[in-house]
């Protein structure tokens, strides 16, 4: 039986669908859009820029669009350009990847002042997002308090943190790398509500931020357990035990005079942004963890600085008539309803490394051919008619690589490339009116 299918979203879980829908059933047609020009989603934009190697996982998704059966239809938005409905009505199935890609808020006093950034906007403005190229982050007047101890706050504090000379070999856009370098930083903060057992970085990304060149990491010792208490088995408790090792060893070091300090700090929760026009500090409540939750104790205290990255997850949004529950896309094991189908952070919120997509976007793939009926639908080519009369201006896979090897051709010394960042520039480059 060969089958159509639409893959929205060409991040990790939507090419790991993508894949096996082609294993499962040879044969099969897939179509693979995006909203931006160029694919693979959180591995161009969410991955830090220092982690370039991380981002080689890219090369195993491009050998994908290289087989006749799988076309990639890049600036095609759904909800601007399609209609989630006329994908169901034109492919056997439709399956979103369209990840978590939406800053969650905190919900507190003075989170509209500017300075104030959610992590999707500030990842993406240092990894060349186009939404976010302008997004100027006020670095100057005062340091960055970041909310959230998971891997993405360290990723901000170690890419702040670094010296031209240590992001070398990174791709980090240009515009993000003269703004950080130019910025008076001295100090950065990183909270987390609870407990450094809680924490959700992992070692490897900690241990990162502990022998950087011009900055120093502060870590207060009476605020670390002896050991690790609490629920946690195998390798979470194995985890625990050497986030808690490494944290002991950054409380201990003997501290350089370096021009930079990363205060990683516990048990403090945010309660108000200070400043009149914009960020000039942050207000943070002391709490105690209590039944695994953080509980604040009415304690205050504030710490001055000129801008705050929230670091506290994502959610999704999905397009229009596709059903929400919370911050994820409503589904039963991936299901939503009738051809149309949830993998990815839309499904189970954003929890996860990139492999860990590959098992959840099978499984879900799984499903999907057991409720496939015959391949009947045309798939493509009405999909192309109706693009065309809307003036839709796509990007192939083809187009797409032209775009990539004017970055490596661009990149400046000691850097891979240099991302276009406006969607203007790539469409321009790929007239050859650039
Ligand atoms: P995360 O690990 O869930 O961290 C979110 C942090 O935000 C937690 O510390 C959480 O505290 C805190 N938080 C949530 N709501 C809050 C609130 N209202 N006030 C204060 N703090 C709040 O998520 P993430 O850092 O965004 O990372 C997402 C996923 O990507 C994770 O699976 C991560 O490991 C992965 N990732 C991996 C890498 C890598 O492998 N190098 C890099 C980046 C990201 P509580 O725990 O108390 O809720």
């Amino acid at each position: 039986m060969s089958a159509s299918f639409a893959v929205v979203g060409s991040g990790p879980s939507g090419m790991y669908a993508a894949d096996a829908l082609l294993k499962e059933v040879p044969g099969s047609r897939v179509d693979v859009f995006d909203r931006v020009p160029t694919p693979f989603g959180l591995i161009r934009f969410g991955v830090a820029p220092d982690h370039f190697k991380t981002k080689n996982t890219a090369r195993q998704f491009a050998r994908t669009f290289e087989l006749d059966e799988v076309r990639y239809l890049g600036n095609v938005e759904i909800g601007r350009d399609l209609s989630i409905d006329e994908l169901k009505d034109n492919y056997d199935a439709v399956i979103l990847a369209i990840g978590s890609y939406h800053d969650r808020s905190l919900g507190i006093p003075g989170e509209d002042l500017p300075g104030v950034y959610g992590a999707c906007a500030f990842v993406g403005w240092y990894n060349g997002h186009p939404d976010y190229r302008d997004l100027a982050p006020l670095l100057t007047g005062g340091g960055v308090a970041v909310i959230g101890i998971g891997n993405v706050a360290l990723d901000v504090c170690r890419v702040l943190a670094k010296t031209p000379e240590e992001m070398q070999g990174s791709d980090i856009a240009a515009h993000a790398l003269d703004t950080i370098q130019a910025a008076p930083l001295d100090n950065l903060y990183m909270f987390g509500r609870r407990g450094p057992v809680e924490a959700g970085f992992t070692p490897k990304e900690l241990s990162e931020v502990r022998d950087l060149e011009r900055c120093a990491v502060i870590v207060d010792d009476a605020q670390l357990p002896a050991t690790v208490e609490g629920d946690f088995e195998g390798r979470e408790k194995g985890v625990k035990e050497k986030n808690l090792t490494l944290l002991r060893e950054l409380a201990s070091q003997e501290k350089p005079e370096k021009p930079i300090k990363m205060h990683i700090g516990f048990y403090a929760s945010p309660v108000e942004i200070l400043g009149e026009t914009r960020v000039e500090g942050l207000r943070m409540e002391h709490t105690q963890v209590v039944d695994g939750r953080a509980k604040g104790t009415g304690q205050t205290f504030d710490v001055p600085c000129a801008a705050v990255v929230t670091a506290i997850g994502y959610q999704a949004l999905a397009p229009e008539g596709v059903p929400m529950d919370g911050t994820i896309i409503a589904n039963n094991a991936g299901h939503v309803e009738d051809n149309l189908y949830v993998v990815g952070w839309s499904k189970r919120g954003p929890s996860g490394t990139i492999p860990t997509n590959g098992p959840d976007s099978r499984g879900v793939v799984d499903i999907l051919l057991g409720n496939l009926a015959a391949g009947a639908k045309p798939g493509g080519d009405i999909i192309d008619t109706l693009l065309a009369k809307r003036g839709a201006r796509v990007v192939d896979f083809e187009g797409y690589k032209k775009i990539a090897a004017a970055e490596i051709a661009r990149a400046p010394e000691g850097h891979p490339l240099e991302k276009f960042t406006r969607i203007d520039e790539m469409l321009a480059l790929l007239d050859g009116a650039s």
